[in-house]
């Protein structure tokens, strides 16, 4: 079947707070702006139970409530929503460019990539096995299960202890298993961390494997520096390792450095013309929804300009499309 291509002005990619964000300022720039939101709606600050860091809350809030209250204001200025997954772009051609989704193909003149980062995986035997059974990503999402149970936690950054502190309000216990003997994570959150009688650490330690008959039952682990291998018992094993962008789609269209984070100038343009991104797509270091926001907004201002830049051009192609 042949689909219709419908030609938008501005495409955002993506439903995080850089991508409704981005979404607001268009859409009040009269761009009619649609947002094409990926897996779900609001990327993974609806999946956080409370922010407390985003100005403007002094109570703190809800992440999927402040995810609501982004769409909520973006769509009183026009924005448009579709809930589908982005599945091909044509950067090469263009503007406009092509972009396909499941259900429809697009062209847009300017595109905002916001297409954030997914939590990486430790690509151990039993990990994607026990996916949902004893194994997350999210302290948020499953920690209710795990009430008075024994969890392993996998990581020594921020995230790891942060989502520990968290688990520790179900679970009975929490080890937290890092590959050396110092943390990554920041003072503030170490000194937490070690204050709280749940928490403990195991050292210089690698999962080799996650195991167990229908959830997961035990772990095993190897000490790095003596090589010992023992089994840990344990209910679940959450694992945050850092995260790994979401930019295969863009794999030889957009420029991406080693590790595959979009390379985007001081205007948020990445490597080709009316292609912006913003948020943690190609943003390693600050990963906050206020920076995210503000990459957003930067994004969608740049984008506007651009517009404005190409307005001949547009009219023209517009003209000549109604006439043809
Ligand atoms: P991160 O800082 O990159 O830490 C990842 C941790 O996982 C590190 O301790 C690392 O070990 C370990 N690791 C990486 N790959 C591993 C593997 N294959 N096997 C075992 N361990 C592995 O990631 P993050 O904690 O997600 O934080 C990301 C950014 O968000 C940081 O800038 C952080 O400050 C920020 N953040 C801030 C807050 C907050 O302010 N409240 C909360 C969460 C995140 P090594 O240390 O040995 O490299």
């Amino acid at each position: 079947m042949v689909q219709d291509v419908q030609t938008e002005k501005v495409v955002i990619i993506g439903s995080g707070p850089a991508g409704l964000t981005a979404a607001l300022y268009t859409g009040r720039a009269n761009l009619d702006p649609l947002v094409i939101t990926g897996d779900a709606l609001g990327g993974q600050v609806a999946i956080t139970s409370e922010v407390e860091n985003y100005p403007g809350f002094p109570e703190g809030l809800g992440g999927p409530e402040l995810v609501e209250r982004f769409q909520k204001q973006a769509e009183r200025f026009g924005a448009r929503f579709e809930f589908d997954h982005v599945t091909e772009v044509d950067f090469n051609e263009g503007p406009p460019y092509l972009i396909k989704t499941h259900s429809h193909t697009y062209r847009a003149w300017a595109v905002i990539v916001t297409v954030g980062a997914s939590p990486r995986r430790l690509g151990i035997p039993g990990e994607e096995e026990f996916i949902g059974r004893g194994v997350s990503y999210c302290g948020t999402c499953d920690g209710f299960f795990f009430r008075g149970k024994d969890i392993l936690v996998v990581g020594g950054g921020d995230s790891a202890l942060e989502e520990g502190l968290f688990l520790t309000k179900f679970a009975n216990t929490v080890r937290i298993v890092h590959r050396r003997d110092e943390l990554r994570a920041g003072t503030f959150l170490q000194n937490r961390a070690k204050k709280n009688e749940k928490i403990s650490f195991i050292w210089d330690t690698v999962l080799e494997e996650i195991e167990g008959d229908g959830s997961v039952q035990s772990a095993k682990a190897r000490n790095v520096k003596t090589g010992e291998v023992t089994t840990l018992q344990t209910d679940g094993t959450f694992i945050f390792i850092g995260h790994i962008p979401n930019s295969y789609l863009f794999e030889g269209q957009l420029e991406m450095d080693d590790d595959g984070y979009l390379i985007a100038d001081s205007l948020m343009q990445t490597s080709k013309e009316g292609v912006f991104a913003a948020g943690e797509i190609q943003d390693r270091v600050y990963r906050q929804v206020a920076t995210s926001v503000g990459q957003g907004c930067a994004a969608a201002m740049s984008a506007i300009r651009w517009l404005e830049s190409k307005e001949e051009e547009i009219e023209g192609a517009e003209m000549a499309e109604a006439g043809g």
